[in-house]
Order: C-alpha cells, then structure tokens, then sequence
C-alpha cells in the first residue's frame, strides 16, 4: 500500500508549549487510520499542523509525494485534503444546503449538484432538512452536516476531529458504519478520537498519543489487544 500522507518527526509549539514533540506517522492509501489520546496528548494540533492551520516548529509533512508544511491552508484542500473540525464548526445561522456549499468553495469544476447529492444520499436528513438552519440540528445531525460538507471538497484523505464528540451510542454507531462506508467508496482516512475502542475497531492502523508523543502503534486490531491500551484507554484493570 503506498502511503498517501508521511508525518515525519514533527514538532509543533504554542508560543514556549510544546505541544507535539517530534512524532511519524503514516496514513496508505485507503487506510482508516487513527490517533488516540487523552486530553491535551496533541491530537487536534496534529490535525491543524496537516491542514495548514498551524506551522511545524521542526518536520516535514508529505501528501501525495509533496512536501506541504509550508503550503496555505487553502491551497493544501484543493490538493484533496479535507478536515472536519473538531467542535463542527457549522455556521448556524446559514441552511444545512448553504454549509454544505461552503465545503465546495475552493472546486472550480460544474459538478457540485452531484456532490450535494453524494452528501445528501450519505445522510438522508441533510436533504429532509435542507432549508433548515443549521444551528437548529442536534449535535449528531450537525456532525453529519460536517462530514458531508468536508466530503464536498471531494477529498482524498479527509480527516476527523473527534466526530463522536457528544453522541449517544446510537449516533456514534451511525457516525462510525458512516466512515467506513467512505473507506469503502475510496476515502481515506485520518481519524482523531478519544473513544479509543469505536476509533480502533475501525482502524487498519493506530498510534497512541500521550503528551505530544507517539508511546505505542499497531494495527488496530493489536492496539484493542493491548493491556497498555486496554488499561489507559478502555477503563480495563
Ligand atoms: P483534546 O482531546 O482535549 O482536544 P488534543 O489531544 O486534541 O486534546 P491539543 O488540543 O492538540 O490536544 O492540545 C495539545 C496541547 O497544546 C495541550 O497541552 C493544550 O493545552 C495546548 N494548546 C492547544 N491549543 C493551544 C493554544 N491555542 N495555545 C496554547 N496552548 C495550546
């Protein structure tokens, strides 16, 4: 499997905080891959730092073969890379159709109709609720308005923030049979949770991150094996 994105010994820092110190990691094509961790472990900064929010204080970061820690935020999602933030980040007052259009401000091509469409057949509620404002949707819903509008760039490798960050079991479920039916469709993906059971058992690949480091990977299936795993991260004695 060749390797779609190649995180390599980056460093990242607010100010004199240190928040992630030197970690590598790789997501291959088509793989669902995930980073696990408690609070504070870097998690989230990763994400920013891959999609050009933050800049690496060290390391290099390569998507498809070219290096893109120095290129612009905007530039980096036309070349495929989506992220859907943690917190959703949706604008509200604007309808669930207007937020999903927002994802597809950067695609220059006439295919949006069928993209919206894509989105709408992922989540049928998106289109029940299409003229609904966007603050009005539940926490799961408004998850589900950021997948679909993430997926509007038509991303390659679109990566999660946390996506079942305040759902019920249900939702989550929902959420999770959702991933891995855009890995089947051809996405891959980079997934950030601390539900470490729900974000492993999806996993082809994990790494365990604990304050900015990488303390442990594997598949995800020996990640769920792992007695470090199961006692840190699965409430396990
Ligand atoms: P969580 O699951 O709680 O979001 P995380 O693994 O995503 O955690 P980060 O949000 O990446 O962790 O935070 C890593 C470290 O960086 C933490 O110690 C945090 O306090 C610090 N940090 C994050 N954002 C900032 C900021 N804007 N300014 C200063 N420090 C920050």
């Amino acid at each position: 499997m060749s390797e779609m994105l190649e995180v390599k010994d980056l460093e990242v820092s607010y100010g004199k905080i240190k928040a992630v110190k030197g970690i590598s990691f790789t997501v291959g094509e088509g793989e669902v891959v995930s980073l696990i961790g408690t609070n504070g472990a870097g998690k989230t900064t990763t994400l920013r730092t891959i999609s050009g929010l933050l800049r690496p204080t060290n390391g290099s970061i390569t998507f498809k073969g070219k290096p893109i820690h120095t290129t612009p935020a905007h530039e980096i999602v036309t070349l495929g890379l989506a992220h859907s933030p943690e917190g959703r980040r949706i604008f509200p007052a604007m309808t669930v159709e207007e937020n999903l259009l927002l994802g597809a401000f950067t695609r220059s091509d006439g295919d949006i109709g069928k993209d919206l469409q894509a989105a709408y057949d992922l989540f049928p509620i998106l289109a029940e609720r299409s003229k609904q404002p966007a603050g009005t949707f539940s926490g799961g819903e408004q998850q589900m308005l950021a997948m679909g509008r993430a997926m509007m760039s038509r991303p390659t490798l679109l990566m999660l923030d946390e996506p079942s960050m305040g759902l019920s079991p249900l939702m989550m479920k929902r959420i999770m049979t959702t991933i891995k039916t855009l890995q089947e469709q051809g996405t891959t993906i980079l997934l950030v949770e601390q539900n470490a059971q729900a974000a492993l058992r999806l996993a082809n690949k994990g790494y365990v991150l604990e304050v900015g480091k990488i303390v442990l990977s594997g598949t995800g299936r020996e990640l769920l094996k792992s007695d470090d795993v199961r006692k840190a991260y699965l409430g396990e004695d």
